[in-house]
């Protein structure tokens, strides 16, 4: 990644270098089919178990048959709500919040369109989940909860156990389902360890921690009911089918080893330092700016920031220049011009929520990816600025126009 200010470990992460070693043989010698019956393929199904087992106890899993492989984040999170939904047929009630990715949010909105009531949670002006809402919203009719972890856009982290024991306490018999797709790698998750063990299911991404794209997994508890969502063979002691993806599951094996080491050492703490320092170091330079979620728990590498007056894709085209990726907080990938639905629900103003980034930091980001983006931004801020419609430039500020931009 020679020139390139990489800030966007949210959005995807490099395989790391020793990941990429161990998977490789599998792609080359050791290539067979592990469901085959020589001998080779049957060693190589040995290497999968053992990748399992490890995963399991990185985990804090009480069984390796607790791991289930899948083909992404995405995946998983639909095999555990429509796998749930399958599995209570007399149950027609879905409960999740106004901040999930929308691989959780336009999988519930599909269900409702197929009858089933969904009930969202919202969260304050700090991205925090409103508890009572939850614990009030649940019933005996209500199947699954899926509240994810921590928040992509914001960073927020929801004291997921908590929430997840608060609703069993309401009904002992709902399924509760977290994405923790931004967790995994940033915050220590054992699911044998306090709260964790009132999550049933537990959806995760390996092109987050440094392993490949294509590959997830769907933690599922024992005695967990769940329908296959992938039919076909017997793969995956007969909950997923298709061949066994043996070069990622290797792949994966070694990035949870790997973020183990990381939350051991300490790097999480660097990562929060150089998060730390590139928000004060903007505060200092960039008048009215906002960091969304701040005061709440928030993930130690996320920064999601609103510079008023200006749009978060003008920003980001000015940085590409500059060759640095970071992503929008908009939701103009998605083909809309709206904001951003995490900001919305957390009733940032219109004028802030239409012009926020979101930085991402990871194992490899130095001091100088840092000091280059905090040099080069506050230009980029002030050159649109100038020439924004809602900006006072005689008196350095939003104009009184721009005022009524609020949220509805
Ligand atoms: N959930 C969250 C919170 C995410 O951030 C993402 C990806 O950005 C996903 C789910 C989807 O993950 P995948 O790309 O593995 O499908």
């Amino acid at each position: 990644m020679k020139d390139l200010y990489y800030l966007d470990y949210n959005a995807t992460t490099p395989v790391d270098d020793r990941v990429l070693d161990d998977m490789l043989p599998y792609l080359k010698e050791n290539f067979q089919n592990p469901s085959s019956s020589y001998a080779s393929a049957m060693t190589i199904m040995q290497e999968v178990e053992t990748a399992r087992k490890s995963i399991a106890s990185a985990t804090g899993a009480s069984s390796h048959d607790e791991i289930i492989f899948t083909g992404s984040a995405t995946e998983s999170i639909n095999h555990a709500i429509r796998g749930t939904l399958k599995a209570y047929p007399k149950k027609n009630h879905i409960i999740t919040s106004a901040v999930e990715h929308p691989a959780v949010l336009e999988t519930c909105q599909d269900i409702k369109r197929d009858g089933y009531k969904l009930s969202v949670i919202d969260v304050n002006s700090k991205g925090e989940l409103d508890i009572e809402e939850l614990k009030a919203a649940v019933t005996p009719e209500t199947a699954i909860i899926s509240i994810m972890h921590a928040n992509n856009e914001t960073g927020v982290v929801f004291d997921i156990g908590k929430i997840a024991k608060s609703a069993k306490d309401i009904n002992s018999n709902v399924v509760f389902h977290t994405d923790a797709t931004q967790a995994f790698g940033k915050l220590p998750i054992k699911m044998n360890d306090g709260n964790f063990k009132y999550i049933d299911l537990l959806s995760m991404s390996g092109h987050k921690i440094y392993a490949p794209k294509g590959i997830g997994i769907l933690y599922s508890r024992k005695g967990s009911r769940l329908r296959k969502f992938i039919t076909g063979g017997h793969q995956e002691f007969n909950k997923r089918a298709g061949t066994t993806n043996v070069p990622f599951i290797i792949a994966l094996a070694k990035a949870f080893e790997l973020i183990g080491e990381d939350l051991q050492s300490g790097k999480s703490k660097k990562i929060a330092g150089l998060r730390d320092y590139l928000e004060a170091e903007l505060k200092k330079r960039i008048p009215y700016m906002r960091i969304n979620g701040e005061g709440a728990e928030r993930l130690s590498n996320t920064s999601n920031m609103s510079f008023d007056c200006i749009e978060g894709e003008s920003i980001l085209f000015e940085l590409d220049r500059n060759n640095i990726c970071v992503s929008s907080g908009s939701a103009c990938t998605s083909g809309s011009l709206e904001p951003s639905h995490v900001l919305r629900a957390m009733n940032v103003p219109l004028t802030s929520a239409h012009s926020s980034i979101r930085v991402s930091l990871g194992r490899f980001t130095k001091k100088d990816d840092v000091d280059h983006f905090i040099s080069t931004l506050p230009g980029i801020v002030e050159a649109l600025r100038n020439i924004s419609p809602f900006w006072d430039r005689k008196n350095n500020k939003p104009d009184e126009k721009a005022l009524k931009y609020v949220m509805p």
